[in-house]
């Protein structure tokens, strides 16, 4: 079993389709593959039915934005029931407020000169999309301000950048609390990717441990050797389930699918964790 548990398509900032990430991921090996859009399960209905087609399991998930003490972390929630009316309307709460958000954003790079308006952003962006900043480097792209997303985000659109805004981010204990009620199973995502922003103190795993989080995402394209076997330790000290995965974006960002993978018997562990499996 080859099994990728963390990818994006054009349902949130992804540029593969869902059904063509499944075909995609089932070309690259992959007997497994999780769709983790952000704050949505937009994509799940299509990638579900490409999974069928394709003779690939598909794992429906999500990747919630949270923060705590001012600081964004990701919960990847699997297999919840996708109709819980209060994990719904809390994934509604980010995705609508992200968008005055990057409007807020682009605001302030076109009031720096940058030439790029509210609508050419919404042209990067699919139909019910969740919006990210990924759409705005898209954006920056097209107007040849950079060449690529990785060039955007390593200047205008970082964390620290002063044309940086935040949006309406889930505590990470009510989204466990959430996606438990709703079935599901959580995994902490890329705990120790320092370059993306500041990272939470390990008390703060210690806490998510003892609300019911799942696992640790320690193998990922943004950990270190050293971020690794933290986490790793953290993961054994706390019980938590160490889980692997590409966090594929398709074109827009260099890792591919299967790049980092879980080990199956986690994976059987993670799902034996999971009540809701519809
Ligand atoms: P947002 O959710 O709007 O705050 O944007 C964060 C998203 O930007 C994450 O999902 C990442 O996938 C993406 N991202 C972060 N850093 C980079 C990068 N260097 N290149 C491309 N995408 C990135
Ligand atoms: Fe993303
Ligand atoms: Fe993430
Ligand atoms: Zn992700």
């Amino acid at each position: 079993m080859r099994i990728d548990l963390h990818t994006h398509s054009t349902a949130s900032d992804g540029t593969d389709r869902p059904a063509e990430l499944v075909r995609a991921a089932a070309a690259a090996g992959l007997t497994t593959v999780a769709l983790t859009d952000h704050d949505t399960f937009a994509g799940i209905d299509e990638a579900l039915r490409a999974g069928t087609a394709q003779g690939i399991d598909v794992v429906p998930g999500v990747e919630i934005s949270c923060a705590i003490n001012g600081i964004s972390l990701h919960l990847l929630g699997y297999w919840p029931d996708r109709s819980h009316p209060e994990l719904a309307a809390e994934l509604l709460l980010n995705r609508d407020d992200r968008i005055p958000r990057a409007k807020e954003i682009v605001r302030r790079l076109a009031a720096a000169g940058h030439p790029i308006t509210w609508a050419d952003v919404e042209q990067h962006v699919a139909e019910g999309a969740t919006v990210g900043r990924p759409h705005i480097a898209d954006t920056l792209v097209s107007a040849g301000v950079v060449p690529d997303r990785d060039a955007a985000f390593a200047d205008l659109l970082s964390d620290r950048s002063p044309f940086y805004a935040t949006h309406h981010a889930t505590d990470p204990v009510e989204a466990i609390r959430l996606v438990a009620a709703a079935g599901g199973v959580t995994v902490f995502a890329h705990p120790g990717a320092g370059k993306r922003g500041r990272l939470v103190d390990d008390d703060v795993v210690e806490q998510l441990a003892a609300a019911g989080l799942g696992g640790l995402e320690v193998d990922h394209p943004d950990h270190d050797d050293a971020a690794r076997a933290h986490y790793g330790s953290l993961a054994q000290r706390y019980g938590l389930l160490v889980t692997g995965s590409s966090d594929y974006h398709g074109t827009g960002k260099l890792q591919g699918l299967g790049e980092h993978t879980t080990d199956p018997e986690v994976f059987v562990a993670l799902r034996a964790r999971a009540k809701f499996v519809g």
